[in-house]
């Protein structure tokens, strides 16, 4: 499989419908329920008191919502959404010319925010604290700095890794939330709601089913649904029930936890030719064909949540729980002998 269902990337033609799912108000964006609710005690008093709302910065694995929350907060606020990402942003230049176009309350998105480059980041700590932007003048000893004011907007920034933010970037949003992977109940509700957008005849048990098997991940949960529903009408009645459901799923070699075929290689890779010591994640990416950062973005979370994989010191290592989902008996080396051998 080339093309992972669970990419975080968009597949052809499915910016529009991506677009159409997205929830627009707090209210239709389901589960995170903690978030949801300090979201909706920071907004309703920053309306009160006629403010922007702080800067905001979510972060958590891809596929989450962080960008379904920034339209969100947008449209919350009454606000317009500018949209860029980190590595968008190669130039002071390119952040100095978007922030001089935001009006008063607009909120900006920057999505993968921890791949900022220092320049780029610079102008944004004042822009960020004193609504400012600095900008020089001449070079050498003529130079001078003068200072423009900016619209008083809202940041949004969205990372994978908070590790990776530098502190006085990450200390400069008011407002931090980390974003959980949804329960299957959440994602069921998920699963009707874009199978009635979409016109998807979905009976409550095929909702189950892909809720079950689409990793905590609203975007993949969606995507299932829409590979399903072409399973479903090619192969079947064009209603999705529980045997459709499954059907669809297991010729997408997705299997009952979620797993596909990338998971399941870079298990088998670590269990098989590592017998269980520690991996490095180039090794990983490599014995996969994958990119190291994926692997660790999109891949990693997952296995690491189900208990499958720990990251130690010297590299990955599978666990017990690993070993049994892909019918491997556990092979108990001591600890000298899975460090040393
Ligand atoms: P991220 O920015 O974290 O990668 P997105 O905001 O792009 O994730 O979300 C991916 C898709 O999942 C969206 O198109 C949206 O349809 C769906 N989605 C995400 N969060 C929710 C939610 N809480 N409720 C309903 N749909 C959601």
């Amino acid at each position: 499989m080339n093309e992972r269902i669970m990419s975080s990337k968009f597949a052809d033609g499915d910016e529009l419908i991506e677009y159409s799912l997205r929830p627009r108000f707090l209210n239709e964006y389901i589960g995170q329920s903690g978030v949801k609710e300090h979201m909706k005690i920071y907004i309703e008093a920053a309306l009160k008191r006629g403010e922007p709302l702080d800067h905001a910065l979510l972060y958590g694995p891809p596929g989450l919502g962080k960008t379904t929350l920034a339209t969100i907060i947008a449209n919350e606020m009454g606000g317009c959404l500018r949209i860029t990402s980190g590595p968008a942003l190669s130039h002071a230049g390119d952040l100095a010319a978007l922030l001089t176009n935001l009006a008063q309350g607009d909120v900006l998105f920057i999505d993968e925010i921890h791949r900022l480059n220092a320049t780029v980041e610079e102008v944004l700590y004042p822009a960020m604290e004193d609504f400012a932007l600095d900008i020089v003048i001449g070079k050498g000893p003529s130079a001078r700095s003068i200072r423009l004011d900016l619209p008083k907007f809202t940041l949004v920034g969205a990372t994978t890794r908070m590790g990776l933010l530098t502190s006085p970037l990450r200390d400069r949003f008011g407002i931090k939330e980390q974003l959980e992977m949804y329960k299957p109940e959440d994602l069921r509700c998920i699963i009707t709601r874009s199978a009635s957008i979409l016109n998807i005849d979905i009976d409550s048990g095929g909702a189950v089913e892909i809720a079950s098997r689409s990793r905590g991940t609203p975007r993949i949960a969606n995507r299932l649904l829409k590979r399903v529903r072409d399973y479903a009408q090619v192969k079947a009645n064009g209603i999705i029930d529980i045997e459709t459901a499954k059907a669809g799923l297991d010729m997408l070699e997705i299997d009952d936890l979620g797993l596909d075929a990338v998971d399941r290689k870079m298990l088998g890779t670590m269990i098989e030719k590592f017998s269980g010591r520690p991996v490095g994640l180039d090794t990983i990416a490599a014995a996969t064909g994958e990119d190291a950062v994926t692997i660790e973005d999109v891949y990693e979370p997952y296995l690491l949540q189900l208990g499958f994989i720990a990251r130690t010191p010297r590299g990955r290592v599978v666990l017990p729980a690993g070993y049994a989902h892909m019918g491997y008996t556990y092979e108990n080396l001591t600890l000298q002998e899975r460090m040393n051998i």
